[in-house]
């Protein structure tokens, strides 16, 4: 495995498994349970952690640890393991490290699933939780109690696109002797490095830009070596791990993301650019928008804008609505990070579940429509967006 500190792109090339006899270029599929020890003092050593190598597939296996020493040199840092799904990393990253007593300090417009896993099955062990408000970073420290042990956000949120100051977030954990960890799926480690920042865990869900193609689910829990090694024993007897197809097909989609992602930013500025000039449109919310209200904080701790475009469409839920029965290319899906574009009205889908006022705290006005931007020709999303506006007029 080269270990090499490239550039961001060379890296996610070139980090590759070591070659098999055969020679191959790319890297093959190692579909595989188990490994063959070569003798009785090799399968002590391995069982021992005295050496590395591989024992059975639910452990570690050539693809993931591909996929996972490559996310490692993109998000700058020590260890990391790979999971079944974004839910399988935020649920391990969480459930290895926290015991009963123990309590979290979450951004409130975390992932809906990371809301069931801290609302619902953590207090059935005396794990406990208080949101605090993106917007109102004062509010953080005060809500900080002796028994925290974890702050856990997202930024940019979804589909709001707020964000918090990820420098300011380190030296407050630090301060308070907290684990930091960031569900860095949003931005990808190509747009935003939360360990550089002082995160101590950064997760992910593979399955948005990362794979960026729609293929497959997956996850990872990235940080630093004393806290992956708890998080790695609970994997390794728990069984999250991902599986060796996915791994393989997840390390060959890091080596297009730089490009993927230069592109999926520039059209969403550029839809984000025409929606501000469009008198249909109540307001716009891209990060990397000078009219954004954190765009300063966004260049900071932003490469880009993300793929994500926001905005609130006149005419409230029923409009929202219809604009999405209207349009003809971008597909109707809950899922974001594809080379189609997507949209969504969370309102009356993600969200529906919530009363109105639920959904203001966390952004979400009644006509709010979420653009996950794809890889199309960007004159024809922006055809398609406007002859839905217009029929949905009507
Ligand atoms: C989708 C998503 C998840 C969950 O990931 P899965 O791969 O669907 O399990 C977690 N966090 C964020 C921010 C997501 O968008």
């Amino acid at each position: 495995m080269s270990k090499k500190k490239g550039n961001f792109e060379t890296d996610a090339i070139r980090t590759q498994s070591e070659r098999t006899p055969f020679r191959e270029h790319s890297t093959p599929l190692y579909l595989t349970s188990s490994f063959v020890f070569e003798d009785a003092e090799q399968a002590r050593a391995l069982f021992a952690d005295e050496i590395p190598g591989n024992i059975y597939t639910r452990f570690s296996n050539p693809n993931n640890t591909e996929f996972i020493e490559k996310l490692c040199l993109l998000e700058s840092t020590e260890d990391g393991i790979a999971t079944a799904s974004g839910m399988a990393a935020m649920y391990i990253s969480m459930a290895a490290l926290l015991k009963a007593g123990d309590h979290v300090l979450a951004s409130r417009s975390v992932f809906g699933s990371t809301h069931q896993i801290l609302n619902t099955i953590f207090p059935k062990w005396n794990i406990s939780y208080t949101y605090a408000d993106l917007s109102d970073p004062d509010s953080w420290e005060s809500k900080i109690q002796p028994n925290t042990k974890m702050i856990f956000v997202e930024t940019p949120s979804n589909p709001a696109l707020d964000l918090i100051d990820l420098e300011w977030l380190g030296k407050l954990a630090a301060k308070h002797n907290l684990i930091l960890n960031v569900d860095n799926c949003f931005a990808t480690p190509y747009l935003q490095n939360p360990a550089k920042w002082g995160a101590h865990l950064v997760t992910h869900s593979a399955t948005k830009f990362m794979d960026g193609q729609g293929r497959v689910i997956g996850g990872a829990v990235l940080g630093k070596k004393e806290l992956i090694k708890e998080v790695r024993f609970f994997a390794r007897h728990t069984g999250p791990s991902m599986s060796p197809f996915n791994a393989w097909v997840l390390s060959k989609s890091l080596e297009t993301l730089a490009v993927r992602m230069e592109k999926h930013c520039a059209n969403a500025l550029e839809l984000a650019q025409w929606l501000e000039k469009s008198s249909d449109v109540e307001y716009v919310k891209y990060p990397f928008l000078p009219s954004h209200p954190q765009h300063a904080l966004a260049k900071k701790q932003m490469r880009h804008g993300g793929g994500v475009v926001t905005f609130e469409i006149k005419g409230g839920i029923d409009r929202g609505r219809k604009f999405l029965n209207s349009l003809k290319m971008l597909s109707h899906s809950a899922n974001l990070g594809d080379t189609r574009s997507i949209a969504t009205h969370p309102a009356s889908t993600t969200h529906s579940k919530l009363t109105e006022a639920e959904r203001s705290v966390v952004g979400i006005t009644p006509g709010l429509i979420r653009v996950s931007l794809g890889l199309e020709n960007m004159e024809d999303i922006i055809t398609d967006i406007k002859q839905a506006m217009e029929a949905s007029q009507k």
